[in-house]
């Protein structure tokens, strides 16, 4: 008879309060050389409450490491221009390590011709065409936050990826992509799904791995999950008031081998992710070397 398996539910704050500390003792040390704290600035077009709500988790994750933070909270009716313009100073401007433009943006203003503005040196969601280039390349310094969040908490769990089926759900500049990148380059074979795929449950039975990104509630019923799978749960959708996954995180228990949450899950690691390649950014900038 199978062994019944015992789920390991991913505590990500957990492990994103351990990576923070150890960028606050990196911080610190760097004081101790007469070296500034790094700075990050977030750009939100809009008053979508989702996003400010982000926005105040990454200030305080920046406090709680020692690094600078600012925001600049734009009405909706914000032009492109006006968005160019802002992006040039803080380009321009030697005291600004990273910059963030908080995701989704108002129709009327292009993602890609933002993207493209960020100078790629300071881009910590790594969307300049020129990081997403050197990743496909495999020689990127700055990647997109959430593939690294995921790719971290499969690395602290101790999950092979050499040689393992790898499924992606989702195929976004900002997640799918990127993450399924990185999977193979750490030697996974690896399906990217989306919208289109035949038969979705039956690539996902096939995985030992699965990353499901696509922001449909619930989507991945448990009888898609292969016993024993390392299940990455990064989509997010609020239903009924409730954050919710894109797996049953329920039906996934006695499973998977270890799940992902939609609470303190990938989005404290996501977090986590953006403060580290701010801190990359000002390091690389400045030609300091990390340990130094
Ligand atoms: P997106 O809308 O840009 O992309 C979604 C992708 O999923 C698309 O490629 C689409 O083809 C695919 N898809 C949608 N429905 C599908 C279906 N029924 N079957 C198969 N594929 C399907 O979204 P995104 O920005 O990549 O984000 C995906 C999810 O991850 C969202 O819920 C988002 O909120 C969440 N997210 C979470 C974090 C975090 O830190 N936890 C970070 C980024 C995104």
């Amino acid at each position: 008879m199978e062994q019944p398996i015992e789920t390991i539910v991913v505590d990500g704050m957990a492990l994103a309060n351990q990576l923070r500390d150890e960028m606050k003792s990196e911080i610190e040390a760097l004081a101790t050389w007469g070296h500034r704290a790094p700075h990050l600035v977030v750009v939100l077009v809009g008053d979508d409450p989702a996003s400010r709500s982000y926005i105040k988790g990454k200030q305080r994750a920046c406090t709680r490491i020692g690094a600078d933070s600012s925001e600049y909270l734009l009405p909706y009716s914000t032009n492109q221009k006006e968005l160019l313009d802002l992006l040039e100073r803080l380009n321009d401007d030697d005291a600004i390590d990273g910059i963030l433009v908080q995701l989704p943006l108002p129709k009327h203003i292009s993602a890609e011709t933002i993207a493209e503005a960020i100078d790629p040196a300071k881009d910590a969601d790594a969307l300049h065409p020129l990081n997403f280039g050197r990743l496909l390349l495999g020689n990127a310094q700055l990647i997109s936050c959430t593939p690294l969040g995921v790719m971290a908490v499969l690395e602290h769990h101790g999950i092979e990826i050499a040689g393992q089926q790898a499924v992606v759900i989702g195929r976004s500049n900002i997640v799918g992509k990127p993450v399924s990148i990185l999977l193979q380059q750490q030697n996974a074979t690896v399906t990217m799904c989306h919208s289109r795929t035949k038969d979705l449950a039956g690539v996902c039975r096939s995985a030992d791995i699965l990353v499901a990104a696509a922001g449909n509630p619930k989507m991945v019923k448990g009888d898609w999950i292969q016993p024993g799978a390392a299940v990455m749960d990064v989509g997010v959708s609020e239903v009924d008031g409730k954050l919710i996954g894109d797996v049953d995180f329920e039906a996934a228990q006695g499973i998977a081998r270890l799940i992902t949450p939609s609470r303190r899950g990938i989005g404290p690691m996501t977090i986590t992710m953006l403060l580290r390649n701010t801190l990359n950014a000002y390091l690389a900038r400045k030609g300091i070397e990390p340990a130094s």
